[in-house]
Protein backbone atom coordinates (compact mmCIF):
# COMPACT_ATOMS: atom_id res chain seq x y z
CA UNK A 1 0.00 0.00 0.00
CA UNK A 2 1.35 3.03 -0.79
CA UNK A 3 0.21 5.37 -3.53
CA UNK A 4 0.45 9.07 -2.44
CA UNK A 5 -3.48 9.56 -1.94
CA UNK A 6 -3.32 6.50 0.01
CA UNK A 7 -1.20 8.05 2.45
CA UNK A 8 -2.81 11.13 2.77
CA UNK A 9 -6.04 9.21 4.06
CA UNK A 10 -3.91 7.38 6.46
CA UNK A 11 -2.70 10.94 7.88
CA UNK A 12 -6.71 12.40 7.72
CA UNK A 13 -7.39 8.73 9.77
CA UNK A 14 -4.77 8.66 12.34
CA UNK A 15 -5.68 12.90 12.89
CA UNK A 16 -9.51 12.08 13.11
CA UNK A 17 -8.25 9.31 15.37
CA UNK A 18 -6.57 11.93 17.84
CA UNK A 19 -9.14 14.11 17.32
CA UNK A 20 -11.94 12.09 19.03
CA UNK A 21 -10.35 11.80 21.68
CA UNK A 22 -9.45 15.88 22.26
CA UNK A 23 -12.88 16.35 21.57
CA UNK A 24 -13.99 14.10 24.21
CA UNK A 25 -16.09 11.94 22.52
CA UNK A 26 -13.87 8.79 22.54
CA UNK A 27 -10.83 7.90 25.39
CA UNK A 28 -7.92 5.52 24.83
CA UNK A 29 -7.58 3.13 22.37
CA UNK A 30 -11.47 2.36 22.57
CA UNK A 31 -13.24 3.18 18.99
CA UNK A 32 -11.74 2.86 15.41
CA UNK A 33 -12.49 4.89 12.16
CA UNK A 34 -11.70 3.53 8.58
CA UNK A 35 -11.86 5.30 5.59
CA UNK A 36 -13.25 3.85 1.96
CA UNK A 37 -10.27 4.34 -0.57
CA UNK A 38 -12.34 5.95 -3.28
CA UNK A 39 -12.78 3.87 -7.43
CA UNK A 40 -11.53 0.93 -5.09
CA UNK A 41 -13.16 -1.88 -3.40
CA UNK A 42 -10.71 -1.49 -0.62
CA UNK A 43 -10.89 0.44 2.93
CA UNK A 44 -8.34 1.85 5.53
CA UNK A 45 -8.65 0.68 8.97
CA UNK A 46 -6.99 1.68 12.04
CA UNK A 47 -5.03 -1.11 13.56
CA UNK A 48 -5.99 -2.86 16.49
CA UNK A 49 -4.89 -1.62 20.23
CA UNK A 50 -2.27 0.87 19.33
CA UNK A 51 -2.41 4.26 20.95
CA UNK A 52 -3.58 6.86 18.41
CA UNK A 53 -0.67 9.31 19.47
CA UNK A 54 1.74 7.03 18.64
CA UNK A 55 -0.42 5.40 15.48
CA UNK A 56 1.82 5.46 12.25
CA UNK A 57 0.82 6.04 8.76
CA UNK A 58 2.31 2.41 8.09
CA UNK A 59 0.50 0.71 10.50
CA UNK A 60 -3.34 2.05 8.96
CA UNK A 61 -4.55 -1.65 7.98
CA UNK A 62 -5.83 -1.96 4.22
CA UNK A 63 -8.73 -4.54 3.71
CA UNK A 64 -10.32 -5.45 0.34
CA UNK A 65 -14.16 -6.24 0.37
CA UNK A 66 -13.93 -9.71 0.56
CA UNK A 67 -12.62 -9.59 3.98
CA UNK A 68 -8.89 -9.93 3.56
CA UNK A 69 -6.44 -7.39 4.79
CA UNK A 70 -3.06 -6.63 4.03
CA UNK A 71 0.40 -5.97 6.03
CA UNK A 72 1.78 -7.40 9.33
CA UNK A 73 -0.85 -5.62 11.84
CA UNK A 74 -4.01 -7.26 12.71
CA UNK A 75 -6.95 -4.53 11.94
CA UNK A 76 -9.14 -3.30 14.47
CA UNK A 77 -11.29 -6.36 16.38
CA UNK A 78 -14.37 -4.35 15.18
CA UNK A 79 -13.16 -4.92 11.09
CA UNK A 80 -16.72 -6.59 11.00
CA UNK A 81 -18.80 -3.87 11.54
CA UNK A 82 -16.68 -1.47 8.80
CA UNK A 83 -16.30 -4.24 5.87
CA UNK A 84 -20.70 -4.75 6.55
CA UNK A 85 -20.99 -1.19 6.00
CA UNK A 86 -18.99 -0.69 3.32
CA UNK A 87 -20.44 -3.75 1.68
CA UNK A 88 -23.75 -3.08 1.99
CA UNK A 89 -24.20 0.75 1.90
CA UNK A 90 -23.39 2.23 -0.98
CA UNK A 91 -23.81 6.09 0.71
CA UNK A 92 -20.48 4.86 3.34
CA UNK A 93 -17.53 6.86 2.28
CA UNK A 94 -16.51 6.51 6.25
CA UNK A 95 -17.12 5.05 9.66
CA UNK A 96 -16.73 5.64 13.04
CA UNK A 97 -17.00 3.98 16.26
CA UNK A 98 -16.02 5.25 19.44
CA UNK A 99 -16.91 4.55 23.08
CA UNK A 100 -18.69 8.36 24.00
CA UNK A 101 -19.91 8.70 27.49
CA UNK A 102 -23.50 9.55 26.86
CA UNK A 103 -24.14 7.11 24.07
CA UNK A 104 -22.50 4.84 26.02
CA UNK A 105 -24.71 5.67 29.34
CA UNK A 106 -27.72 5.18 27.12
CA UNK A 107 -26.51 2.41 25.90
CA UNK A 108 -25.75 0.34 29.18
CA UNK A 109 -30.13 1.39 29.43
CA UNK A 110 -30.62 -0.22 26.58
CA UNK A 111 -32.05 3.05 25.01
CA UNK A 112 -32.44 4.77 21.37
CA UNK A 113 -32.84 8.23 21.60
CA UNK A 114 -36.22 9.29 20.22
CA UNK A 115 -37.10 12.53 18.67
CA UNK A 116 -36.79 14.81 21.70
CA UNK A 117 -34.93 17.62 19.12
CA UNK A 118 -35.32 18.10 15.85
CA UNK A 119 -31.50 17.59 15.66
CA UNK A 120 -32.19 13.65 15.33
CA UNK A 121 -32.85 13.98 11.89
CA UNK A 122 -29.08 13.84 11.18
CA UNK A 123 -29.02 10.66 11.74
CA UNK A 124 -31.65 10.07 8.75
CA UNK A 125 -34.66 9.13 10.30
CA UNK A 126 -37.19 10.38 13.64
CA UNK A 127 -34.66 7.98 15.94
CA UNK A 128 -31.57 6.76 16.39
CA UNK A 129 -31.53 3.61 17.62
CA UNK A 130 -29.98 1.03 19.94
CA UNK A 131 -28.45 -1.91 18.22
CA UNK A 132 -29.33 -5.06 20.45
CA UNK A 133 -26.40 -6.65 22.38
CA UNK A 134 -23.54 -8.23 21.05
CA UNK A 135 -20.09 -9.28 22.48
CA UNK A 136 -17.20 -6.41 20.82
CA UNK A 137 -15.19 -7.89 17.84
CA UNK A 138 -18.41 -10.66 16.76
CA UNK A 139 -20.31 -11.13 13.59
CA UNK A 140 -23.87 -10.68 15.78
CA UNK A 141 -22.31 -7.54 16.48
CA UNK A 142 -22.25 -6.46 13.41
CA UNK A 143 -25.62 -8.16 12.33
CA UNK A 144 -27.18 -5.91 15.19
CA UNK A 145 -25.72 -2.75 13.96
CA UNK A 146 -26.87 -3.37 10.63
CA UNK A 147 -30.32 -3.95 11.45
CA UNK A 148 -30.16 -0.53 14.04
CA UNK A 149 -28.63 1.51 10.60
CA UNK A 150 -31.39 0.54 8.24
CA UNK A 151 -32.08 4.14 6.67
CA UNK A 152 -30.28 5.68 8.98
CA UNK A 153 -26.64 6.49 9.55
CA UNK A 154 -26.70 6.19 13.37
CA UNK A 155 -26.84 4.01 16.02
CA UNK A 156 -26.18 3.23 19.64
CA UNK A 157 -24.63 -0.58 20.22
CA UNK A 158 -25.80 -1.73 23.43
CA UNK A 159 -23.32 -1.69 26.25
CA UNK A 160 -20.74 -0.28 24.10
CA UNK A 161 -20.88 2.70 22.19
CA UNK A 162 -22.28 4.11 19.43
CA UNK A 163 -21.08 3.73 15.24
CA UNK A 164 -21.83 5.88 12.17
CA UNK A 165 -21.11 6.32 8.66
CA UNK A 166 -21.28 9.38 6.11
CA UNK A 167 -19.89 10.10 2.65
CA UNK A 168 -16.44 11.53 4.03
CA UNK A 169 -14.23 11.35 6.89
CA UNK A 170 -15.01 14.88 7.86
CA UNK A 171 -18.89 14.20 7.83
CA UNK A 172 -18.62 11.36 10.00
CA UNK A 173 -16.70 13.12 12.69
CA UNK A 174 -18.91 16.08 12.84
CA UNK A 175 -22.12 13.24 12.82
CA UNK A 176 -19.86 11.11 15.98
CA UNK A 177 -19.76 14.70 17.36
CA UNK A 178 -23.36 15.20 16.82
CA UNK A 179 -24.94 12.04 18.17
CA UNK A 180 -23.03 12.39 21.30
CA UNK A 181 -24.00 16.07 21.73
CA UNK A 182 -28.03 14.52 21.40
CA UNK A 183 -27.61 11.78 23.61
CA UNK A 184 -26.02 14.37 26.23
CA UNK A 185 -28.92 16.64 25.56
CA UNK A 186 -31.48 14.06 26.14
CA UNK A 187 -29.92 12.90 28.60
CA UNK A 188 -29.78 15.73 30.70
CA UNK A 189 -33.61 16.60 29.68
CA UNK A 190 -34.40 13.20 31.50
CA UNK A 191 -32.67 14.20 35.05
CA UNK A 192 -35.74 16.43 35.06
CA UNK A 193 -38.53 14.87 33.37
CA UNK A 194 -39.88 13.06 30.81
CA UNK A 195 -39.11 15.15 27.37
CA UNK A 196 -41.79 16.20 25.31
CA UNK A 197 -41.01 14.23 21.76
CA UNK A 198 -41.59 16.00 18.20
CA UNK A 199 -44.11 13.83 15.99
CA UNK A 200 -44.27 12.07 12.87
CA UNK A 201 -45.65 14.94 10.97
CA UNK A 202 -43.20 17.17 12.24
CA UNK A 203 -40.27 15.12 11.86
CA UNK A 204 -41.27 14.18 8.10
CA UNK A 205 -40.86 18.02 7.60
CA UNK A 206 -37.75 18.17 9.33
CA UNK A 207 -36.37 15.26 7.23
CA UNK A 208 -37.41 16.86 4.02
CA UNK A 209 -35.42 20.14 5.56
CA UNK A 210 -32.32 18.48 6.28
CA UNK A 211 -32.64 16.81 2.56
CA UNK A 212 -31.96 20.47 0.93
CA UNK A 213 -29.73 22.29 4.45
CA UNK A 214 -26.58 23.67 3.69
CA UNK A 215 -28.08 24.12 -0.44
CA UNK A 216 -28.22 27.56 -2.14
CA UNK A 217 -30.97 27.96 -4.18
CA UNK A 218 -29.44 27.17 -7.38
CA UNK A 219 -28.82 23.90 -6.46
CA UNK A 220 -32.81 23.17 -5.68
CA UNK A 221 -34.95 22.00 -7.65
CA UNK A 222 -38.54 22.27 -7.90
CA UNK A 223 -39.35 19.12 -6.05
CA UNK A 224 -37.13 20.01 -3.13
CA UNK A 225 -38.50 21.52 0.18
CA UNK A 226 -36.16 24.64 0.94
CA UNK A 227 -34.61 24.04 4.53
CA UNK A 228 -34.54 28.07 4.82
CA UNK A 229 -37.63 30.15 4.52
CA UNK A 230 -35.50 33.01 2.73
CA UNK A 231 -35.72 36.82 3.49
CA UNK A 232 -36.63 38.50 0.12
CA UNK A 233 -33.90 39.20 -1.81
CA UNK A 234 -32.78 42.79 -3.14
CA UNK A 235 -30.67 43.27 -5.22
CA UNK A 236 -28.14 46.55 -5.09
CA UNK A 237 -29.86 50.19 -6.56
CA UNK A 238 -28.32 51.49 -9.21
CA UNK A 239 -26.29 54.39 -8.39
P1 LIG B 1 -9.71 -1.96 18.50
O1 LIG B 1 -8.53 -1.32 19.21
O2 LIG B 1 -9.46 -3.40 18.15
O3 LIG B 1 -10.16 -1.12 17.34
O4 LIG B 1 -10.91 -2.06 19.56
C1 LIG B 1 -11.53 -0.91 20.10
C2 LIG B 1 -13.00 -1.12 20.27
O5 LIG B 1 -13.71 -0.13 20.36
C3 LIG B 1 -13.59 -2.46 20.33
O6 LIG B 1 -14.98 -2.39 20.37
ZN1 LIG C 1 -15.86 -0.48 20.69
Amino acid sequence: MSPPDTIALCRALIEACREMNALGINQGTSGNISVRVPDSDRFLITPSGIPYDRMAVDQIVEMDLEGGYYGDLLPSSEWRMHYDIYRTRPDAGAVVHTHANYCTALSCLRLGIPPFHYMIGVGGGTDIRCADYATFGTQALSNNMLAALDERKACLLANHGMICLRENLDKAMWLAVEVETLAKQYWVARQIGEPVLLDQDEMAGVLARFATYGKQPHELTDRDAPAVEAPVHRTPAAA
